[in-house]
């Protein structure tokens, strides 16, 4: 594979990391392309096949394992499937994109890794994880059981901050906007707004 430059936004779930990344595909001049993960998971609200996830059963992505098609993939949460498919991440490279991820912290870890160079990896910090536990609920998506299974998730990958790139505090929404893109800016040699 060639191409582009990665951008990893990872963070525990709640974190406020997808909002950023909507915030930074937003700006043209980064010339940013979204990732579309494959999962396993059902679909959730508005969410949309090829837009939001690329859905699809266990077995399917089972198959892929087999069939090694995953730059990366997880069980983010028990017969939850998570996955970067290979041709994702050629499609938007052939596009001339950069590409940025919306994944969980052991997958951005794991490319930053096959990639050192040209991957920059920003973990996404939440004020705390009772704050966590607030939005988790005012998103009110999940059962608490999913909730709580997130939760406790959280607190393992709080731990795995120190080996990114990069952290973000997100605080207040606004900085961490602007350290998110200044970060990124640098990163793919952009001149700041
Ligand atoms: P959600 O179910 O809330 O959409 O995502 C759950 C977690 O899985 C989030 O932390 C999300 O970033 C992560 N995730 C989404 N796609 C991928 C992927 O392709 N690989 C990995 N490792 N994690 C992913």
């Amino acid at each position: 594979m060639g191409g582009g430059k990665l951008i990893i936004f990872a963070a525990p779930s709640g974190s406020g990391k997808t909002t950023i990344v909507e915030y930074l595909l937003k700006q043209e001049e980064l010339n940013l392309a979204f990732s579309v993960s494959a999962t396993s998971r059902p679909r959730r609200g508005k969410e949309k096949h090829g837009v939001n996830y690329y859905f699809i059963t266990i077995n399917e992505f089972k198959r892929h394992i087999k069939n090694d098609d995953f730059l990366e993939w997880e069980e983010v949460y028990r017969d939850n499937f998570y996955g970067t498919l290979k041709t994702e991440v050629e499609r938007l490279w052939a596009e001339g994109k950069n590409v940025i991820f919306d994944i969980d912290v052991a997958g951005g870890l794991r490319i930053k890794r096959k990639y050192p160079n040209k991957t920059l990896a920003v973990f996404v910090k939440p004020p705390s994880v009772d704050e966590l536990k607030i939005r988790l609920k005012k998103r009110s998506t999940e059962s608490d059981d999913k909730i709580n299974m997130r939760i406790a998730k959280a607190s393992v990958e709080l731990a795995t901050a120190p080996q990114f790139d990069k952290v973000i505090k997100n605080y207040d929404l606004d900085t961490a906007l602007k350290e998110a893109y200044e970060l990124v800016a640098n990163f793919v040699g952009v001149e700041r707004k």
